[in-house]
């Protein structure tokens, strides 16, 4: 059937869907299949103010352009202009270079936009994150987590927030069965802290100003020079909020850290806390996916003891952004974030039900359909082909440290636990201050250059050059270049200097 308006006619076309959707199919194939070959540069470095001056067209008050148009536009100007996600030189960020049946999955997504926020609207799409969250849990521990539950959140940051508004319920109550930090607030409340290593994702701390504890509130503990969490450390500032008599609402632990991608000794930190009765936060946005690993999954064990864990799914689990998951031991303790009592929820005839209405647990009211492409992705592929992609991810970084080691040019940070390395051009001559710009002037002249796309990291007052070695089509030879990449673009900088 059409509508009697032409013009909504053509808006909600299924003919005009089908030509447009086959041939952008066409067009995203070739594309995906040149960024894999590398032919382009990976990133084609233009001065942002320039660009923004060229998106700058009169608001349209009709049609401007036709679907064909659409099409040469995105060929043209937009995917030409975006950073090249399956390049192999695309090793900066941790963002996944999708898979691409997900990426088809996150389609189906939107063109039946389910709500989720109450079962009905979306049944299936919410049967699905069950399934999911139920498959993230088993990974965890098929014994101690046969209890769990969780929801998917649009990323990581937002999981954090949620896992941390749980433990603040949950911990302050511990101390006073009458508290409720959700609904009277905080005012009254011993000062609340959280104890996070000193390389926590920003999120912790902007969570903690969220929920009105201040930024400050988060405690940084100290970390040994490889970014691990050092455990007397978090003794000793544990010790100090008693003594003032403050309450520690969470131990955050990172698997791993963003910066160096190495992961907190978790089994000692999670002994300490349940022994401590602290509420034990693994933050696995990235390194959770060791998980998936046979091989690795040892890196990560102590996960098990957290009360809570957040997983991105855009990062290590090659989802197209966002999709995470926050996850607790305890599924009760879910319903805490946003102050539903679970046992009151659950009481009376249509309690069961209750249980499928995701939004109880999340802070989003509508959200995406996410589970969709994780379900197939898991489905089609199952646990060993994740696995082998970490386990080509882990080894690959550690080829190139080696790499690094041997080069008299270069310092490594340390041998990577996961996939990340971090490095640094050794220049002769140059003080403490000099030689940390020296590694800035080189990242700039390979990004705009566009050879690489390569990110950085300050760690105790030293500047590293990161990578981040995720995109499987990246190989040694790639690697080798890097490195002469690097010292040609040090050379670049110090005659321009000069
Ligand atoms: C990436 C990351 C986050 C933030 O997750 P987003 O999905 O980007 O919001 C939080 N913590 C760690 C350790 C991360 O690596």
């Amino acid at each position: 059937m059409t509508h009697p308006n032409p013009i909504i006619a053509e808006m909600f076309d299924p003919k005009q869907f089908s030509e447009t959707g086959h041939q952008l199919i066409d067009l995203l194939t070739s594309h995906l299949q040149a960024n894999i070959a590398g032919t382009s540069k990976v990133l084609n470095w233009k001065i942002p103010n320039i660009e923004d001056s060229h998106w700058n067209y009169p608001l349209p008050q009709h049609s401007t352009i036709k679907p064909q148009d659409l099409l040469r536009k995105l060929t043209q100007e937009i995917l030409p202009n975006n950073l090249a996600i399956h390049h192999p030189h695309n090793i900066g960020h941790q963002v996944a270079c999708p898979l691409p049946i997900a990426a088809l999955c996150d389609l189906v997504a939107s063109l039946t936009n389910q709500a989720m926020a109450v079962y009905e609207a979306g049944p299936s799409a919410t049967m699905l994150e069950r399934q999911v969250i139920r498959w993230l849990c088993k990974l965890i521990d098929e014994t101690s987590w046969n209890h769990a539950g969780g929801v998917l959140t649009s990323g990581g940051t937002q999981a954090n927030l949620t896992a941390l508004l749980v433990a603040r319920q949950v911990s302050s109550r511990k101390e006073n069965p009458s508290s409720n930090a959700w609904k009277d607030g905080i005012a009254h409340h011993s000062p609340l802290r959280i104890l996070a290593s000193e390389h926590a994702h920003y999120s912790i701390s902007r969570a903690a100003g969220i929920m009105g504890l201040g930024s400050d509130s988060v405690i940084k503990v100290a970390t040994d020079p490889n970014g691990r969490f050092d455990i007397n450390a978090l003794k000793i500032a544990h010790r100090n909020c008693i003594a003032l008599k403050e309450t520690i609402i969470a131990v955050v632990a990172n698997a791993g850290c963003t910066a160096t991608g190495s992961i907190d000794p978790l089994k000692a930190i999670g002994e300490y806390c349940q022994a401590n009765r602290l509420w034990f936060h693994v933050d696995g946005a990235h390194g959770a996916s060791a998980l998936l690993s046979k091989k690795h999954r040892k890196k990560v064990s102590g996960i098990e003891l957290a009360d809570s864990v957040i997983w991105d799914g855009h990062k290590l689990m090659y989802m197209p952004a966002t999709v995470s998951a926050v996850l607790f031991r305890n599924e009760e303790d879910s319903y805490a974030a946003f102050n539903q009592d679970a046992s009151y929820l659950f009481q009376g005839e249509s309690h069961e039900e209750e249980a499928f209405n995701l939004s109880y647990r999340t802070l989003e009211c509508t959200k995406r359909m996410m589970a969709l492409k994780l379900w197939a992705v898991f489905s089609l592929y199952g646990i060993e082909s994740m696995g082998a992609l970490i386990d080509e991810a882990f080894a690959k970084a550690l080829v190139f440290a080696k790499k690094i080691q041997k080069s008299p040019s270069f310092e490594l940070l340390m041998s990577p636990e996961t996939n990340i390395v971090c490095f640094r051009y050794l220049r002769q001559h140059a003080n403490h201050k000099e030689a940390n710009k020296h590694q800035s002037d080189i990242r700039r002249q390979i990004i705009q250059n566009g050879a690489f796309h390569i990110t950085q990291a300050d760690l105790h007052g030293v500047t590293w050059l990161r990578t981040t070695l995720m995109n499987p089509f990246t190989t040694e030879k790639d690697l080798d270049e890097l490195l002469e990449n690097v010292a040609s673009a040090s050379q670049t900088v110090l005659s321009m200097a000069k």
